[in-house]
């Protein structure tokens, strides 16, 4: 006879509607009990390191007592209040934030990484229009790269295999990534990555400049594959949106808050300083939704002139809930107090570079690391660079998960093939779970 939690558990997964349905229509899906650290425990009691912090959002790991107090604290105090008026959390969030940035920025907030970019996509047109540049619409990104499920930032999402059911807002242009290894161009990586800017030029003058409102990039794309441009193909890109009026949207869901092993990943450019940064995932760790839209004080003063009906016409109930900011808060104090900063690119450098050997692999085409980001770009070949099958790359996550270790893939690098392995282990992680991050992946792919 099933136990009491079996058939509660059967039921509750049969019921349940989740983005694994398509792989698991027998709904043999892990189901979650409890996390202590890097570590979550299923309900049948295996316990598995989780090599991708969650949707790459458990910074600092399960359990943390100051952040769960914070947030019970919060809501003791002042459990709900709406930012069509204000509240102290959100107010020194966004005091935080602009600090963090290195420059006056003034923060919106709302509840995850798509609505932060879907808030910046609608400032920028509405900031072309109130400076006098109504004929500025235009958004945009990269091919590969993945800006959220929402209608708006999933038009600036250009990964094939997720949009072809859902057509595109209008507006939306997509334009070739920095890809130094299946690069169209020849040349060294640096030199693709600028032609690839290059080509970002091009197509403002194309589209004709006073019809261009964006350009929106995460540093490094992490949902196309985790590619790792030249740190010039960022500064060049922001030079050129400065020349054009193209407002620079950061996408910093994935990379911000020390995941690169800088505060934000585009402080790996030096001297870029972008007009608009999204924000979300590692903001609060992924104990609470938060997502934040941070404009440079030059975007914000357009909006706040008195007596003209020029006011950012954007409610979020719960965007920048209290409980929300408190966590953000502490979540931020703990990255500081810790040097997670540090720690990330120190150990980055020690434990995660070893991935690199992997390359000896037949079948590890290239691997690209930065900080806690990790892709391994699997192949059948290295002279074709052929994607490598799914079946074989699903023994590998399939191996990894056996010996308690959860990795994924992404990358559509033809389109519909998910053939890099990503890893990204909280950044709180211990050196022996970094290491072991690395032996069971290693040992995995040396036994295909
Ligand atoms: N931007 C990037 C770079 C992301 O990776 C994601 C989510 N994976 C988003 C935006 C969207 O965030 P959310 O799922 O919180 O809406």
């Amino acid at each position: 006879m099933k136990t009491e939690r079996e058939v509660g558990s059967a039921v509750s997964q049969d019921k349940l509607w989740n983005a694994m349905h398509r792989y698991d229509p027998k709904g043999k899906n892990t189901i979650a009990a409890s996390g202590e650290g890097s570590w979550f425990v299923d309900e049948k009691g295996n316990k598995y390191l989780d090599g991708v912090s969650g949707l790459w959002c458990l910074n600092l790991g399960h359990g943390r007592q100051e952040i769960i107090d914070a947030a019970a604290e919060q809501m003791k105090s002042l459990s709900y209040f709406p930012l069509t008026m204000s509240h102290q959390p959100a107010v020194k969030l966004a005091g935080k934030i602009s600090e963090l940035l290195g420059a006056d920025y003034q923060t919106f907030f709302s509840n995850s990484g798509s609505e932060a970019n879907e808030t910046a996509f609608k400032i920028a047109k509405q900031y072309h229009i109130q400076t006098g540049n109504p004929g500025k619409y235009k958004i945009i990104s990269r091919y590969r790269a993945y800006h959220g499920s929402t209608l708006g930032a999933l038009s600036a999402t250009a990964q094939a295999n997720r949009r072809v059911k859902y057509p595109s807002a209008p507006g939306f242009l997509h334009v070739y990534p920095p890809y130094s290894y299946r690069s169209i161009f020849n040349g060294s990586p640096e030199e693709t990555d600028l032609k690839a800017a290059q080509l970002v030029e091009e197509m403002i003058n194309w589209e004709g400049e006073e019809t261009v409102s964006a350009f929106i990039m995460e540093p490094f794309i992490s949902g196309g594959g985790v590619l790792i441009p030249s740190m010039k193909y960022i500064q060049r890109v922001a030079e050129i949106c400065k020349k054009y009026n193209v407002l620079l949207i950061m996408d910093e869901v994935v990379s911000g808050y020390g995941r690169t092993g800088k505060m934000f990943g585009f402080m790996h450019a030096e001297g870029v300083q972008p007009d608009i940064v999204t924000m979300a995932k590692g903001l609060t760790s992924g104990y609470l939704p938060l997502g934040a839209t941070a404009v440079k004080s030059e975007i914000y003063d357009v909006f706040k002139e008195q007596g003209k009906d020029n006011h950012f016409r954007h409610v979020s109930t719960y965007g920048g809930h209290p409980a929300a900011c408190a966590v953000a808060l502490k979540n931020i104090e703990i990255i500081e107090k810790e040097k997670i900063i540090d720690r990330v690119d120190r150990l980055g450098k020690s434990k995660l570079s070893k991935f690199k050997q992997l390359e000896e692999h037949e079948n590890v085409g290239k691997v690209r690391q930065v900080g806690f980001l990790i892709g391994l770009e699997m192949v059948t070949d290295k002279k074709f660079k052929t994607p490598l099958d799914d079946a074989t790359i699903g023994k590998v996550l399939g191996g990894c998960k056996k010996r308690g270790l959860i990795i994924g893939k992404n990358g559509d690098t033809v389109p519909g093939k998910n053939n890099v392995i990503i890893i990204a282990p909280p950044l709180s992680s211990t050196e022996e779970d970094l290491d072991f991050v690395v032996n069971t992946v290693t040992s995995v792919i040396h036994s295909l």
